[in-house]
């Protein structure tokens, strides 16, 4: 794998600012999630969203339940998502009755997110809320909810902070853009 140095374009979110937003996050959730917090259930998007959940979950002080699941899609190239959704690994809980928060890395087209939505509204949670790092407005293709949004950002490729490019890189500390003339995929 090609270093990253060779195709970053420019720093997008460094990690400073990223920790800073997802602390006033975290407190906008305990505040609102005050009342019911014995039925909070945090859940992580994988692989995405699995950096941005450990570090909100650090700064949620209510009591709280988490659980994951895995989405993928299909359908179309890399640098772009597709309608086409399926859950890879479902949810080891029962969200009956409880206060669900979809913790999400980033909402593109939208479709992800719809997707898991409809599906996670059939099993009848007391609430169902939105929470992701990322917002790209611009490529909205269906309409929805976002509550909780850490940051709207251009329509530019990105990667770091649970984002992958080929996989790669999850572990940066901050968000970046992908120059796509000078990425070289190993595939
Ligand atoms: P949507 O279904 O909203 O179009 O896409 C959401 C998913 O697409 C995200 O969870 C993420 O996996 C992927 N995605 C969308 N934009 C980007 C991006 O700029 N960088 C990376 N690494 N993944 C993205």
């Amino acid at each position: 794998m090609q270093a990253y140095q060779e195709f970053l374009a420019e720093t997008l979110i460094d990690a400073p600012t990223l920790q800073e937003r997802i602390a006033s996050l975290a407190e906008e959730i305990n505040r609102d999630y005050a009342d019911k917090h014995e039925d909070l259930l945090l859940i992580c998007i994988l692989r995405g969203a699995l950096p941005f959940m450990v570090d909100l979950m650090r700064h949620i002080t209510i009591p709280h339940q988490m659980d994951c699941m895995a989405i993928s899609s299909y359908g179309v190239g890399k640098f772009q998502s597709s309608g086409n959704v399926r859950v890879t690994y479902d949810l080891q809980t029962n969200i009956a009755g409880k206060h669900v928060l979809l913790v999400e890395d980033i909402v593109d087209s939208g479709h992800t997110i719809s997707h898991v939505l409809e599906m996670l509204k059939t099993r009848n949670p007391a609430s169902l809320r939105v929470c992701s790092l990322l917002d790209k407005e611009e490529r909205r293709e269906v309409v929805v909810p976002i509550h909780y949004r850490g940051f709207s950002i251009p329509n530019r490729y990105v990667f770091g902070y649970g984002l992958d490019i080929d996989e790669y890189y999850r572990n940066l500390p901050f968000i970046g853009v992908v120059d796509l003339e000078k990425y070289q995929s190993p595939g």
